[in-house]
């Protein structure tokens, strides 16, 4: 049967297809990066096969991808030699399964918090071919299968598959291009746009008899060799983004005890803080040169789950499971040692550039914060790296660290002092920040509603302890604090804490003479080891 038959696109999809075609976005040229990208991830997969299925020796070799401009008809094609598609493979990956972030991708671009060439990190990159065309057309044939398929489609809906003839596996995809962009069918326009966005893609891509691309891996290169520049275009390419040089990055080459090289990259803002969904990425990981898998998870803690970046290591399996890879030694040690190397290069950074590491912490603290509360194994590394507000900058603007603080204690003060609130001018009206100010001793302001638990789970910080300013007892440096009330008459005062006791009954643990207010009447203050006062408050919204 050759007759094509008719499915319809999921609804998200219509709905990203029609804001793609009538999109004016300057650089839809992106679209080419992200059907490379898909070449180059099917010659991944096909180099994968060849070195652990059976039966396909050979097949290892002669990998590529190859885009070739029609002027006569108007047509660009991007063709590869990688795994191809089954029928129905076509089916799901282009058209009818469900894919989150084609959602979330229409909602951040409605909202203005996205632009279109960020579409490739929601997994929706092959859509942006309608950016260029006004009808696609697919022509796969998966290595499993003698039989190939023909995907079509005009971006309205529907699409339609039928059976074809193929000689060779693999996949081409034929944008018929727009009007305005009949250009693009020139090779020189072509290499231009292979050489501005895919340059570091690991397959020859080839215009014509020339090879466009540089595919000498970089984290294979010695360290001196590679320039900021290569990084940069490195860094675009796995990140699926455009005009953005990472903020830092770090390239290792480790030989013992287990041999790898690795590079990573630190964007410039945190996505997941613009109200996207948390990241999903992971790193790449390589056996000798060949992708193992993408999106590897397993390769840094959760809350360094904002890096981008790849590890390559001669010491691996090509055949490592999805499900081994967390029991793995070898995955094990790499993910200690690229850990430690991240915690290093933090450091460097915020000892010889204030101003990056300013930005890495705005952008990043949060999610860094989760690192103290979550687990135990790196608080000591990430501790330090904490910027906190403080009393000794009312504006809230200059930061300091612990180690700062601490360096600024008075004489025989034993604790480290904090007081939580919802927002610097709420919390700077405590009441209970008043013998702290007459005494001039420091307070660090927390304002993020995981710095309290951050600091209950550090506990102490260089031999000081972390402590809420609004717990019973302070154990202040220093003199015994006068008390203002006792010369105001001992019997007087008794009274009035009675009546107080009286009012209050059971809702308080006890009333008794302040000993650290000057101007207020009263304060609150939490018993001894209790909760402080913004926790209760945090905990009491957590579990509403
Ligand atoms: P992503 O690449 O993030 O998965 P895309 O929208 O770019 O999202 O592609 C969707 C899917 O279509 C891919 O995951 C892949 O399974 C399939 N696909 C796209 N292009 C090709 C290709 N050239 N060869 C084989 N499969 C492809
Ligand atoms: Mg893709």
């Amino acid at each position: 049967i050759r007759e094509p038959e008719q499915f319809a696109f999921r609804a998200e999809i219509t709905q990203l297809l029609h804001l793609l075609a009538h999109s004016l976005y300057q650089s839809r040229e992106i679209a080419l990066r992200e059907l490379i990208s898909n070449a180059s991830d099917a010659l991944d997969k096909m180099r994968y096969v060849a070195l652990t299925e059976e039966g396909y020796r050979d097949q290892a070799e002669g990998l590529g991808i190859r885009l070739e401009g029609r002027d006569d008809t108007r047509d660009l094609v991007v063709r590869d030699n990688g795994v191809g598609m089954t029928r129905e493979e076509l089916v799901e990956n282009l058209g009818t399964i469900a894919r989150s972030g084609s959602l979330e991708f229409l909602k951040n671009l409605g909202e203005s918090k996205a632009d279109l060439s960020l579409i490739g990190q929601f997994g929706v990159g092959f859509y942006s071919a309608f950016m260029l065309a006004d009808h696609v057309t697919v022509r796969t044939r998966s290595y499993r299968e003698g039989q190939g398929h023909e995907w079509r489609s005009d971006g309205t809906g529907q699409f339609e598959i039928r059976a074809i003839d193929k000689e060779d596996r693999g996949t081409e995809v034929i944008l018929h291009l727009k009007d305005d962009l009949r250009d693009l069918t020139k090779d020189y326009r072509i290499k231009g746009v292979v050489r501005t966005y895919s340059r570091f893609i690991p397959h020859p891509i080839r215009v014509g008899d020339e090879v466009v691309n540089d595919v000498r891996p970089i984290w294979v290169e010695p360290k001196g060799q590679v320039g900021d520049e290569q990084h940069a275009q490195f860094y675009q390419h796995l990140a699926h983004r455009a005009d953005e040089a990472p903020l830092w990055h770090l390239h290792l080459a480790v030989d013992s005890p287990i041999q790898f090289r690795a590079v990573l990259y630190c964007p410039r803002t945190n996505v997941e803080r613009l109200g996207f969904g948390r990241s999903e990425h992971g790193l790449n990981l390589l056996a000798r040169r060949v992708l193992v898998r993408d999106d590897c998870r397993d390769l840094l803690p959760e809350y360094l789950r904002f890096l981008y970046g790849l590890v390559d290591s001669e010491d691996l399996p090509l055949n490592v499971s999805r499900e081994t890879l967390q029991d793995n030694t070898v995955i094990r040690r790499i993910r200690g040692a690229l850990t430690k190397s991240v915690f290093d290069r933090l450091e460097k950074l915020s000892a010889d550039d204030a101003e990056a590491f300013r930005t890495f912490y705005d952008q990043f603290g949060p999610i860094l914060k989760e690192g103290v509360v979550s687990e135990a194994e790196h608080r000591d590394r990430i501790a330090p790296l904490l910027r906190f507000a403080s009393s000794r900058d009312e504006s809230g603007k200059e930061t300091t660290s612990l180690k700062e603080y601490a360096s600024r204690c008075q004489e025989g003060q034993k604790a480290i002092y904090y007081l939580g609130g919802p927002d610097l001018a709420s919390v700077r009206k405590c009441p209970n920040l008043e013998i702290f100010r007459r005494r001039g001793i420091e307070v660090l302001y927390l304002t993020d509603p995981i710095d309290e638990f951050v600091m209950a789970s550090l506990g102490t910080f260089g031999g000081k302890e972390l402590r809420s300013i609004d717990s019973g007892d302070l154990e202040l440096p220093g003199p015994e604090i006068e008390t203002p009330s006792a010369e105001a008459g001992g019997s007087g005062f008794s009274r009035v804490l009675e009546l107080f006791r009286a009012a209050l009954g059971d809702r308080v643990a006890e009333v008794r003479e302040s000993k650290r207010l000057t101007d207020s009447p009263c304060c609150l203050v939490n018993a001894s080891g209790g909760l402080s006062t913004q926790m209760q408050r945090i905990l009491r919204q957590a579990n509403r």
